[in-house]
């Protein structure tokens, strides 16, 4: 992967989450949303920036889901998944878990903590409030098991210190052309 890499969260709305951390090796792999209309560009991006990926429609992936009788992907912005990392063979296991709905593998490959990824599997999300739990976190992508989480804590920090490392080097860059 390349070091310097450009910041799209202009048109990408989850950069930060999902894309950032993956450019920076802070995680493996991540999943990002992109309407019809960027998937081309956010191709030629991924590829510039040395990031594996797979891209699945989500209808392709619900019907995938429906044949091996699982539940739907249902609250997506976008019709299109890209999963992405930094090996092609995570990311593949990435897919594959998502095709069977494996909270487990997805959490896992996503770098989710496993108190976080186990609370979410025995509560679901229908009864609680994912806005209280993550309002204390600006980087994360997961559903906290709490408002203080102590490894979510500590993950949403050292991201918020990467951004703000990466911002002043490319501030820095500038400064010398
Ligand atoms: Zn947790």
């Amino acid at each position: 992967m390349k070091e310097k890499f450009e910041i799209i969260d202009d048109w990408v709305g989850n950069f930060w989450v999902e894309l950032f951390p993956v450019l920076r090796g802070l995680r493996s792999t991540g999943i990002v949303e992109i309407p019809d209309e960027n998937v081309s560009r956010f191709k030629s991006y991924l590829e510039e920036n040395g990031v594996a990926y797979q891209h699945v429609a989500v209808a392709e992936l619900n019907e995938e889901r429906r044949k091996r009788g699982k539940d739907l992907f249902l609250n997506h912005r976008h019709e299109n998944l890209f999963y992405i990392g930094d090996e092609a063979r995570k990311v593949r296991t990435l897919v594959e878990g998502d095709r069977d709905n494996d909270f487990f593998c997805v959490g896992m490959m996503l770098g989710y903590p496993d108190c976080c990824v186990a609370a979410f599997f025995k509560r679901g999300t229908e009864s609680v409030d994912i806005d209280c739990l993550k309002r204390n976190f600006s980087m994360i992508a997961h559903i906290p098991c709490s408002p203080a989480c102590p490894r979510t804590t500590e993950y949403d920090y050292k991201l918020r210190k990467d951004k703000e490392r990466y911002l002043k080097e490319i501030a820095d860059d500038r400064d010398c052309l």
